[in-house]
């Protein structure tokens, strides 16, 4: 057993009231005992107990690390002419993730892992220590399948999304598709995966589709999430909602009636906002304040992938949710580290608290407010990753 104080710590967010001030449990002047990879202890500076080792956190803020519960980076690849078209004036839709198909079928096991690796040390150097992540750039059983084995040696939460797209192979026969996506390729899937996906959108699947796919996912011991109302109203949110799904993930085009059945299921169903696909697509953003105010329980998620949201960075999603919709500096923070544990089904990260695991970011900044008060500036100054420093 080794134990750490941190302590000095300007502003502490521990995301438990029960800890300090307001929703977020800011305690001021702060220590953290963390022991082994768990935080041990929680308050004053001036109460901590000794430890092995002490670190001075010097007057600045240290936040619980962000939990990103959307991301696509199984892939190979780039699309920097195709953002360069749509950034010159073309519109997005769902087509351009077959031209990552093509590229990550070529790819073999070890540049997958590669461009992995490299993508989960870039968002580990921003502050992330918790990271989802999907197939649904191999669209083959074989392809599929070995995507999951990949990002499952790197993380446990690990998504299969067979259904992103209907494989191109599969152009004229989309239920073709869909009965490989509930059959064959759900069963070398499952063993890797905690969850189960689908694009509920025009040009991938409709509802009566995306039901029979979280269905059979979830038949499989799969926990179903949804790529919901990204690009326009749709059966999405509904369908994620009655089927007790994890999370509904955009929720950028909702009716009334979405945001009342998200708000009724706020337990259950969190709302995972992903503002850099609408920065990529310049497209409407997604009404956070619409949904706070109604009651559901929202997340921030990057969901980077290399077509429509290519960044790793969740301080600029806080900074995006805060501009432009509608969201407190708070609000965001705690969005993107508690709220993105609620979308995973976790409770011991997200959070500062005895007993939780000791993932932490800390600023170079004296309050989490900076993370949205000062855009694009690189904040997070050292990382600690179940105890260990990890950047
Ligand atoms: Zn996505």
């Amino acid at each position: 057993m080794s134990t750490t104080v941190i302590g000095n710590i300007g502003s502490l967010v521990t995301n438990d009231p029960a800890l300090g001030a307001g929703p977020l449990g800011l305690v001021e002047n702060a220590a953290v005992v963390v022991e082994d990879d768990r935080i041990a202890w929680v308050g004053p500076t001036a109460k901590a107990p000794p430890a092995d080792t002490a670190f001075d956190a010097q007057g600045r803020a240290l936040i619980p690390g962000f939990v990103d519960s959307h991301s696509h980076l199984v892939f190979a690849g780039d699309r920097t002419a195709e953002f360069n078209a749509r950034m010159s004036g073309r519109s997005y839709s769902a087509g351009g993730i077959r031209t990552t198909v093509a590229a990550t079928r070529a790819a073999s096991d070890a540049e997958l892992e590669a461009n992995l690796v490299r993508h989960l040390d870039e968002a580990r150097r921003q502050g992330t220590t918790t990271f989802e992540t999907k197939s649904g750039y191999g669209l083959t059983v074989a392809d599929e399948a070995r995507a999951l084995r990949i990002a499952a040696a790197h993380t446990e939460e690990v998504t299969y999304l067979g259904a992103h797209i209907v494989s191109p192979d599969y152009a004229e026969d989309p239920a073709g598709y869909v009965a490989l996506v509930t059959g064959e390729m759900l069963a070398a899937c499952a063993p890797y995966a905690r969850w189960v996906d689908v694009f509920c959108e025009k040009g991938a699947f409709d509802g009566d589709q995306a039901r029979a796919i979280l269905t059979a996912g979830a038949a499989a011991g799969l926990i179903p999430r949804v790529h919901a109302n990204q690009l326009s109203y749709g059966p999405g949110v509904q369908l994620a909602v009655e089927l007790g799904a994890a999370s509904a993930d955009h929720c950028t085009h909702l009716t009334d009636a979405d945001v009342d059945a998200l708000a009724q299921a706020a337990d259950t169903t969190v709302a995972t906002l992903l503002p850099g696909a609408e920065f990529s697509t310049r497209a409407q953003w997604p009404d956070a304040r619409r949904l706070l105010e109604a009651g559901a329980t929202v997340a921030l998620s990057t969901d980077c992938n290399p077509g429509s949201s290519y960044t790793s960075s969740m301080p600029f999603c806080i900074a995006l949710a805060v501009r432009d919709m509608g969201m407190t500096p708070d609000e965001a923070v705690w969005s993107a580290t508690a709220g993105g544990a609620r979308a995973l089904r976790r409770t011991d990260i997200g959070v500062l608290t005895p007993g939780a695991r000791a993932d932490l970011a800390l600023l170079e900044a004296p309050s989490h407010v900076h993370l949205a008060y000062r855009p694009g500036v690189p904040l997070v100054s050292a990382v600690w990753q179940r105890g260990v420093r990890a950047a």
